[in-house]
């Protein structure tokens, strides 16, 4: 295909043109040892992560109190453990449920995506016979030393190797290709289309070994497309920085704690510019959990805001360095999983080999084997066979192909989004009910894009693009990562994948959880081809004319949409209240730990197996 042409979207998934060559676009695979060998959902393209038809049965539940699902068949099967949702906390609550009851025990998880990993997604791109790899959601294994002993003894059983990233990232990818960051204003936002090489704020700083921008603050706040004084503002940003603060440094940590951050801005820094402060709401992005206008100093200064000077110096608060990413970013994790459970759906031996192996669907979900993982089947109802305090089965109903089905367990691990566990779990006491519903989810999508080479990034030295006035509002080319065989871009003229983060906002100064719900709803009508326009436009206003032609350079794209993205943790005790066991029924799932991180997950995961006992 050398151009993506609208005819070939339907509903934002990618046709497929001839089976025998490309991944199978089956949304709905038979249950019970029937999925097709060519169903392959990491290559498809098109609307992702929270796919089409994903949370039709859930929203049925939650949203209209459905709970008549039809005729349900009674399967017959019994589990010793079912696990509800098979992100990587549902995949880790499976691991660590056989470590300590061991191997012969049987699990079925289930899920309601078309893939395993939950927010860890891998993302091919073929370009011109390439393959090259993204993440669709969860990235990297940040911070390693900090997962609890459990997990980290989990990861390196499934052949995770921490310190072979070491070797892996090529620290020194940008500035052999003399790649900067950069700022794009757009017309739209700005007035005009404008690429400074300046990224004005410190959110670049987690993409270890890119240079500092060498332009200096004088000239690059000269260059930024404000009005006179929107420029003498942005240089007075660019010079101040917490220095500034007429505050004793041991009350500096306390004090940054409890300022927000837009009184900073606007009280110290004396910004009122509205293109400065659009440029610093949108100067965080996916490192803060919605805009800065709700951050205080500290969040604000540690995800790389606008402000806290010098800029370029990692003011970004890192425990270690951001370089433990696979290829396909955390996916890579959960197919270490399932292929240490599953056998027969990878020849992978370590964490290495499962860059590149061919990972084999047909063989998650089938009879005789222990562990069984099944895909496109949203759970609806959890619960009991008798009273919750004695009974030891629990019944579970799920929805799959519009049909629906009822399967049995000696204990159920519910890793799925916890606001949506007393829609499911309805006999759920009252106040645990409500704890539940006040966890939230922070909407957040990230866009990769197949391109056929970059040589209009060379061209214009920028690997690294603010974006403040667009619907992505950062463009960045992928962490260069070489691993087990798979090899990162080599240069200018080989394929690669851009990353393109979109966090959509809502009102500004509007409460939190409702700028999430109106972010979200925007997300949810908002349709592929909209998606399409946008990175159209925006890549086409950023890079040079006579350097990048969208229709002959871009190959493919996929828009892994997270409408229920990052954990937020609701109010006061909430997520330990929510948390608690209930009978043969326990929690799990990032939310359950109230932060949006793998180790949380695991962590989860490993506490909820141990409540069951
Ligand atoms: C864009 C993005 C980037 C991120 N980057 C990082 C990162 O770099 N590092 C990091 O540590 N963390 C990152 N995170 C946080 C991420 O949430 C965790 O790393 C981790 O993937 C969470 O796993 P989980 O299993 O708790 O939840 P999820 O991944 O959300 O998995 C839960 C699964 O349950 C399913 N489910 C829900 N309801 C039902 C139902 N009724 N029936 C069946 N299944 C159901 C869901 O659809 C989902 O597949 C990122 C998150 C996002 C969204």
């Amino acid at each position: 295909m050398s151009k993506i042409k609208r005819r070939d979207f339907i509903n934002g998934t990618l046709m497929v043109a001839g089976a025998s060559m490309l991944p199978y676009g089956c949304s709905n695979p038979k249950i019970l040892d029937t999925i097709d060998p060519l169903y392959y959902p990491p290559a498809l393209t098109g609307l992702r992560g929270s796919h089409i038809g994903s949370n039709t049965h859930a929203h049925a539940r939650s949203w209209e109190g459905k709970s008549d699902w039809g005729p349900t068949t009674d399967l017959k099967e019994e589990y010793d453990l079912i696990v509800v949702g098979g992100g990587l906390s549902g995949l880790s609550a499976a691991y660590f449920y056989r470590q300590k009851h061991g191997n012969d025990k049987k699990i079925l998880i289930l899920d309601n995506h078309d893939d395993f990993g939950g927010h860890a997604k891998r993302n091919e791109h073929h370009i011109d016979g390439v393959m090259r790899l993204g993440h669709g959601g969860s990235q990297t294994i940040q911070d390693p030393q900090i997962y609890e002993k459990p997990s980290q003894e989990m990861l390196a059983n499934i052949g995770v190797d921490i310190e072979g990233f070491e070797e892996a990232y090529d620290m020194g990818f940008f500035n052999r290709h003399k790649l900067e960051p950069g700022t794009y204003f757009n017309k739209e936002a700005f007035g005009v289309d404008k690429l400074v090489k300046h990224p004005y704020c410190n959110y670049p700083n987690f993409m270890e070994g890119l240079p500092k921008a060498s332009m200096s603050h004088e000239e690059a706040a000269s260059q930024a497309p404000l009005s006179e004084i929107g420029r003498e503002q942005l240089l007075r940003v660019l010079n101040g920085g917490v220095h500034l603060l007429d505050v004793p440094e041991e009350e500096l940590e306390a004090y940054m704690d409890e300022t927000p951050y837009y009184d900073y801005l606007k009280n110290t820094l004396g910004v009122n510019d509205p293109g400065v402060i659009r440029m610093a709401r949108y100067s965080i992005n996916d490192w803060g959990s919605g805009g800065t206008d709700m951050l205080n100093m500290t969040l604000a200064r540690d995800g790389g805001a606008l402000g806290f000077s010098p800029v370029g110096k990692s003011e970004m608060v890192l425990g270690s360095k951001y370089i433990h990413h696979f290829p396909d970013g955390n996916a890579s994790m959960a197919r270490l999983l399932v292929n240490n459970m599953v056998p027969g759906v990878s020849e992978a031996k370590n964490g290495a080999e499962i860059v590149l192996s061919k990972f084999k669907y047909e063989e998650l979900d089938k009879s005789g084997k222990n562990v069984r993982v099944r895909l496109n089947s949203t759970v609806v109802n959890v619960q009991h066979g008798g009273d919750p305090k004695s009974s030891d089965e629990v019944f579970v109903t799920y929805i799959n192909d519009d049909k629906s089905y009822k399967v049995k367990g000696n204990g159920v691990v519910m890793a799925c989004y916890n606001m949506m566990i007393p829609h499911i779990v309805p006999s759920i006491p009252e106040e645990q009910a409500a704890a539940l519903k006040l966890q939230v989810k922070v909407p957040l999508q990230y866009t990769t894009v197949g391109l056929k080479n970059w040589r209009a990034l060379s061209e214009t030295g920028v690997g690294f693009f603010m974006s403040p006035g667009n619907y992505h509002q950062s463009v960045l080319m992928d962490f260069p990562v070489s691993i087990g065989g798979y090899e990162f871009t080599n240069g200018p003229d080989d394929p690669c994948v851009l990353q393109m983060v979109s966090c959509p906002l809502g009102t500004e100064g509007a409460p939190l959880a409702d700028q999430f719900r109106e972010a979200r709803h925007k997300m949810l009508v908002t349709q592929f081809k909209d998606i399409e326009e946008e990175v159209r436009g925006h890549l086409s206003g950023m890079l040079p004319d006579e350097l990048f032609n969208f229709d002959r350079d871009v190959q493919s794209i996929t828009a892994n949409r997270w409408a229920h993205g990052y954990a937020h943790p609701g109010p006061g005790d909430s997520v330990k209240i929510g948390r608690k066991p209930f009978g043969r029924i326990t929690i799990a799932n990032s939310d359950s730990g109230g932060y949006p991180r793998a180790d949380i997950a695991m962590a989860m995961a490993y506490r909820a197996v141990n409540e069951l006992g």
